[in-house]
This record gives C-alpha cells, structure tokens and sequence, in this order.
C-alpha cells in the first residue's frame, strides 16, 4: 500500500471559507517557539517552505520576487542608502539581496525569533552564509517595535518583512509602529513594508495606508504576483518624505542599476520597478480610501 502522504494546510484564510494545501514529502521541524507555531517543510514542487502560525513565509521555488521587490525597489529608489534596517526577514533572504548593494554601508536586521534564523542557517544556507560572512551585516534578536522605538541610529531604509498582523507580527502594523520607523529615518529615507494581498486582505492594505499617509508626506503601495502568497497581487506598503523617489522615470533607475553593478536579478527590473506602482483600480480604490494627511 503507497504510503499515506501527509498535507499540510495554510490557515491564514480559514475565516474566508478556503485553505491552500501541499503535499509533504518530509517535514523537517515543526515546533512550537517562543513566539510562535513553526513548521519546516519540503514541498515536491515549491521545496523547501517555512509556515509560521498557519501562514506560509517563503518557499524556496518563488522567494526571488518578494526579496527582490522588497529591496531593490527602496534602494534605488532611494539611489544612494548607506544605512538599511530590516525588521522580521530572519530568512535572511532580503538581507542577501540588500548586501548586493555595494553603497550600502551597514545592515542591521531585528527578528524576534531566533529559531527562525537557526533553521534558516541549516535550510537556507544560500542566503545566511554569504549573509554572515558580510562585515557589514549586524543580526539583533529582539521585538523591532521596541528597537525603532529605542535606537539612536538613523537609516535610509527600513524594511519590514513582518509575519502578518497576528501574533508577534500584530504590533508591526500600528500607527505607533510606522511613527516609531519615521522617526529613525533619516531625511529622504525610504519606509516599505509587506502589506498582504489586497484580494483577501482590503482592510489590511486601507487600515495601513491610512496610518501611513497620516506620517510620511508620500505613502502608497506598488504590487507582485507571488504563487505561494494566494490571491493574485501581494502589496508592499512605500512610504517617504521625499515626493520625487516614486515616480522616477525608468531611464534614471535603470542607470543606478548599472552603476549598481547590474547583479543578476531574476524578477526585479527597472522596468518592473516602475511598472509596480502602477495599482490596478481595484488596489487603486483601497488606497485612494486611506484618509490624506491633516
Ligand atoms: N515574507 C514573509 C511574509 O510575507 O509573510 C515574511 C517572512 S519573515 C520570515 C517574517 C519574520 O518576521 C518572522 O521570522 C517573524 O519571526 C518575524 N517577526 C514577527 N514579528 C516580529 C517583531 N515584532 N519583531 C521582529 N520580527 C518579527
């Protein structure tokens, strides 16, 4: 008899009546930490995947969209970021793809759980090793609310590559939160932050827009299509005090790629970096909900 293959179901829709399921061919953690329900597992066609209570986090098939728009958009955005935080991503999967960036001075990440870096260390070592071995890369365990709340330091980024709003993750979605952020960027500094799927989660992407819109004098989203983050788009909340960095023309993002160095990519491109913020009306609608500043 073939044996029974386990599935294992995401949770994270269960209040909309669907659940996403995959085949298990092993799991190889599952456990509850400190802060929350962790399981590990290798997918037949995704890979390797992380679930963190119910919601999956990456897997190793399709990661190279969300890592790359969640940090070649600011940095060139931005043009010329020395300083990045990142709060979550203990994948370190961003962090890799920010190391790329030769002008970027220091990077300091805050993840709340050290297992999840434990576990990346083993499964994703394509990610941590390089990231580990790079002198400017600096790993802080703790809550990055209480680190953006505390920090004397000043940054040019900051990313956040949160769970979703629950759990741990909840905190990283408040007003207070995204004040705390602004209030350690620099001026011109570049705020992008993982905003769900707007298919599913339209309250979620307003609620933020707004909160952030009442902070930075330019707040919107600009969107990609990852296949484990059901639903079609996943918004990425950007917000700035300096007007001029979202609309830069393709030309100008494409000449700081090639002074960048042009690194290989396999989803980010100067015309997709423009092309992001183009919302369709649907998202355009959840956004242009979100109250303007007073
Ligand atoms: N890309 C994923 C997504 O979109 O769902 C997120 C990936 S990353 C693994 C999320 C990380 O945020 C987790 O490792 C989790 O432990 C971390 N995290 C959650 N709440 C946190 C907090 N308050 N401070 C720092 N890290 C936190």
């Amino acid at each position: 008899m073939a044996d029974k293959k386990r599935w294992i179901a995401e949770t994270l829709f269960d209040e909309l009546g669907f659940r996403m399921t995959f085949q298990v061919d092993k799991v190889l953690y599952e456990l509850q930490t400190e802060h929350q329900h962790l399981v590990l597992f290798e997918q037949p066609y995704f890979g390797k995947m992380l679930m963190l209570d119910g919601a999956i986090q990456i897997s190793k098939r399709d990661e190279f969209i969300y890592q790359e728009m969640m940090s070649h958009v600011p940095l060139f955005a931005h043009g010329d970021a020395r300083d990045v935080l990142i709060i979550g991503g203990g994948d370190c999967g961003i962090a890799e793809e920010v190391l790329k960036h030769k002008v970027v001075k220091r990077l300091t990440q805050v993840e709340i759980d050290p297992k999840v870096i434990e576990f990346a260390k083993e499964h994703f070592p394509e990610f941590t090793k390089p990231v580990f071995a790079d002198r400017r890369f600096e790993s802080i365990i703790g809550d990055g609310a209480k680190y953006v709340a505390n920090t004397d330091r000043r940054f040019d980024i900051v990313i956040v590559d949160s769970t979703d709003p629950m759990g741990p993750g909840k905190v990283l979605f408040s007003e207070k939160f995204y004040a705390a952020c602004r209030r350690c960027m620099k001026k011109g500094g570049v705020l992008v932050t993982q905003n769900g799927v707007p298919f599913f989660q339209r309250r979620e992407l307003t609620a933020s827009m707004t909160k952030l819109r009442r902070l930075f004098a330019d707040a919107s989203c600009y969107v990609a299509a990852i296949p484990v983050y059901i639903g079609g788009h996943m918004a990425m909340g950007y917000a700035t005090d300096n007007k001029r960095l979202r609309t830069l023309p393709v030309k100008t993002i494409a000449q700081r790629y090639r002074k960048a160095g042009a690194f290989k990519t396999q989803y980010w491109t100067p015309e997709v970096h423009v092309a992001a913020f183009a919302q369709p009306r649907f998202i355009a609608e959840l956004v242009a909900k979100a109250k303007v500043r007073g």
